[in-house]
């Protein structure tokens, strides 16, 4: 039996997970505060995702880059392959909040989208 510890990020709380497995089974999950630190000790020890929230270079928009993020988590493995189409793009203005900028980025089957809205100048 081996003892992995999480630190649960579901609240400010922080609580100190541990997660007792045998190589990838899990055994057994104690020192959660909440079902949320379950959950998320659950998630977090087999398949670990992460929101990805970062800019996206606009033409002409009255701000140079936009606000954009993943609408749904993404596999932690993924995080470079997604980044690196990001740092690959521009786009057009004008945009609105919510706008899909990349459908299924880097083929997670997760969309990329907006998260302002920026007019177009000139
Ligand atoms: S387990 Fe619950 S109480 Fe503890 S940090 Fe996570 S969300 Fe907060």
């Amino acid at each position: 039996m081996e003892v992995t510890k999480l630190v649960c990020i579901g609240c400010p709380k922080g609580c100190n997970l541990t997660v007792e497995h045998s190589g990838k089974e899990i055994d057994k999950i104690s020192d959660y505060g909440c079902k949320i630190g379950l959950e998320y000790a659950k998630n977090e020890f087999t398949e670990p995702k992460r929101i990805i929230t970062t800019t996206v270079k606009i033409k002409s928009g009255d701000l140079p880059f936009v606000p954009v993020k993943t609408k749904d988590p993404v596999k932690k493995e993924k995080i470079y392959a997604v980044m690196k189409e990001i740092s690959e793009l521009e786009i057009e203005s004008p945009v609105r909040v919510g706008d899909v900028v990349v459908a299924n980025i880097a083929g997670t089957g997760v969309d990329l989208v907006c998260t302002r809205n920026i007019k177009k100048v000139s």
